[in-house]
């Protein structure tokens, strides 16, 4: 038995990359974090930080060697996992909580691959290539939408022909679920309340942005939908437009229906508005520094934000708490207090000193009202999944 024998191997894998992380569920300790980057090209590499930090070229290693590597580094570093816990984009309607790997739920998860084509594939890759470096553990997966699986068909029904829902699975399925779900119960023990007592939103603002209405721990409507262009402005994902603007643009810019795609996802949002950047905190300095089309930017990121989280105060009927998390939610007090000042009729009173304490490392109250509170609250995603691969190995 060496120290780390009850942590988990957190893999995350994207189309050219793998973020791993050897976590321990109790205390929720990461001993080793690490990335193999720019996968399939020359340029291929891996670097690590734990106990000791490293790098190295890997050659033009694919999915399969850097997790050789990984192997290896774990080897190295005397660090045997207990199991294995993969982030898995889109289960579909099949899985409305985490599995272990089988035959049949890869069938399964391969069935729901046409919903998320460019995500799915790969952590499935993922998955096989962990089975074949480590073929003596255990391995899980752990679904983005699982989480919002609870939502009733009045929140995840789009107003369309009923047939595309039962036929072609057109509905929405919501993502971040892993979030949503790690920062609703953090916010519970914050507020020394039970989770089940709880009317929350979870407002989770990364480079992809949702909010979710969570009652009584279970997600009751979320901003993204059948895909995670919906809803809230992002990095460089627009969130909610005219439905027609597709056809629109078509007809007027001559552009096809996959340049308008693109359009959407990589080059609206943040970075759309601005011209700048799809990153907020320089978006922030800009727009102090005088720039216009940057304070245009944070200014409909924020209302945007704030019309929406208002919204799903709907699906709750009351609200307790609202949760800000990822990396602008835990570390601008800026978009906080923007967005907060913009919903006083939800009773949320700003604590300015508050909110300019509160960040990443010290997540808390930031109103002064505690009914409803508003928090911070920093989510840890790779925590969720090594908790709930714990949980299924046992
Ligand atoms: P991802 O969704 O890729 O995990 P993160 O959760 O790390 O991304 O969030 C990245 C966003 O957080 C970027 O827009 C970045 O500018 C923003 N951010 C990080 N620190 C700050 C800060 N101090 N002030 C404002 N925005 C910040």
């Amino acid at each position: 038995m060496n120290a780390a024998s009850d942590s988990i191997l957190v893999i995350n894998c994207g189309s050219s990359s793998i973020k791993f992380s050897l976590v321990q569920p109790q205390s929720g300790e990461h001993l080793l974090k690490g990335l193999a980057e720019r996968l399939g090209s020359e340029e291929a590499g891996l670097s690590w930080k734990g106990k000791v930090n490293g790098e190295k070229t890997i050659g033009a290693a694919d999915h399969k060697q850097a997790l050789l590597e990984v192997v290896e580094l774990l080897r190295v570093s005397g660090l045997t996992p207990a199991g294995v816990g993969h982030r898995v984009v889109h289960g579909g309607e099949q899985f409305s909580a985490s599995c272990l790997v089988d035959e049949d739920a890869l069938a399964a998860t391969r069935a729901t691959q046409h919903l998320a084509p460019l995500h799915n594939p790969v952590n499935l890759l993922g998955i096989e290539a962990a089975q074949a470096a480590f073929p003596e553990l255990p391995q899980v997966m752990v679904f983005d939408t699982s989480f919002h699986q609870s939502m009733p068909r009045r929140a995840f029904l789009y107003p369309v022909p009923y047939e595309l829902y039962e036929e072609h699975a057109i509905r929405r399925y919501g993502f971040h679920g892993t979030s949503h779900r790690f920062v609703v119960a953090k916010a519970a023990e914050q507020l020394g309340r039970p989770l089940e007592e709880l009317a929350l939103v979870s407002a989770h603002l990364g480079n992809g942005c949702s909010a979710a209405a969570v009652l009584g721990g279970k997600s009751m409507d979320t901003t993204m939908g059948l895909t995670p262009l919906e809803g809230l402005v992002m990095g460089t994902r627009s969130g909610d437009v005219d439905p027609s603007l597709h056809e629109h643009l078509c007809n007027t810019l001559n552009l096809s229906l996959a340049e308008v795609g693109s359009l959407l996802n990589k080059k609206s949002g943040l970075l759309g508005l601005s011209g700048l950047t799809n990153d907020m905190r320089e978006l922030l300095e800009a727009e102090e520094a005088g720039n216009e089309r940057a304070a245009i930017a944070v200014e409909v990121f924020c209302f945007r934000l704030a019309k929406q989280i208002a919204s799903l105060v709907v699906s709750l009927g009351r609200l307790d708490a609202l949760l800000f998390t990822g990396g602008i939610g835990e570390n601008s007090a800026q978009v906080r207090a923007r967005c907060l000042k913009l919903l006083p009729f939800l009773g949320l009173d700003l604590d300015e000193v508050a909110n300019a304490v509160h960040g990443r490392e010290s997540g808390g109250r930031i109103s002064h009202s505690s009914s409803p509170a508003a928090l911070v609250v920093a989510t840890d995603e790779e925590l969720l999944i090594a908790r709930d691969t714990a949980e299924l190995l046992t």
